[in-house]
């Protein structure tokens, strides 16, 4: 099995190394991530400049792109063959609900998926770096389900590991997106010269649309979520009402 790794954390992060040393039994692995933290890119691609792939180690590359760069540059030009199943993370820090929206995690899953591969978003719902091991455990079970079962092209999971859960599928749960409060005030400061700059506020807690069958609920009660996403944004009930607005 072929398996392309990114993240958004950057090459060094020990996320991205926990996953690849617990996925490394399982076949050939190859590295493509940004060479800093690009943590709420979100789907960017660097299109005003061009890109730079450092070769760090074999099968090690670190770009000065974002994530869904890094996915791009490694199966339309790194690659020699491609990839099997491409895995994102293992990221700091939860990525539920709105998050998908923010997340470089997820878009260098949805980047691949974008490209006809099938693709795992990971995520540790914890700052604890201890968890990771546990929440590499989970990402080769997957896999290795996948191996089994055949993951469907174009599927896309959004997975998210609580610190407190088995190393094992077991406790995991298929869940929707639920919805977070919304995000705190920017905080504004005073840099040396006096001029105010700003820092976008903190995740809203979870909001109203966050019980149970969402993953903002099975990370409370310590499950795996794991949550199918689709590309599809389009509001199919607006879509009628417009045509009835609009009398076309
Ligand atoms: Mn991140």
């Amino acid at each position: 099995m072929r398996l392309l790794l990114s993240n958004d954390d950057g090459y060094r992060a020990p996320g991205l190394a926990a996953l690849a040393e617990a996925l490394r039994p399982l076949g050939e692995i190859i590295i493509v991530a940004p060479e800093r933290n690009r943590s709420g890119a979100s789907n960017s691609l660097t299109l005003d400049r061009p890109l730079r792939a450092s070769q760090v180690a074999e099968n090690h590359y670190a770009v000065d792109g974002t994530p869904a760069d890094c996915v791009y540059l490694a199966m339309t030009t790194l690659l020699k063959q491609p990839p099997d199943l491409v895995l994102s993370g293992i990221n700091a820090g939860e990525n539920l609900g709105d998050d998908v929206l923010y997340s470089g995690t997820v878009a260098a899953a949805m980047e691949a998926c974008l490209l006809g591969t099938p693709a795992i978003a990971l995520s540790l719902a914890s700052a604890d770096p201890s968890h990771y091991a546990r929440a590499g455990v989970i990402a080769r079970d997957l896999v290795l389900n996948v191996q089994r079962l055949g993951l469907q092209l174009h599927w896309l999971l959004n997975v998210n590991v609580p610190p407190n859960s088995d190393a094992s599928l077991k406790g995991a749960r298929v869940t929707r997106l639920g919805r977070r409060q919304r995000a705190a005030e920017t905080i504004m400061q005073l840099d040396p010269r006096g001029q105010p700059v700003y820092w976008i506020g903190p995740a809203g807690k979870p909001g109203e649309h966050s019980g149970p069958g969402t993953d903002f609920h099975a990370i409370a009660e310590g499950c795996v979520s794991i949550t199918p996403l689709q590309m599809d944004l389009s509001s199919y009930p607006v879509m009628d009402d417009l045509v009835q607005w609009l009398g076309i």
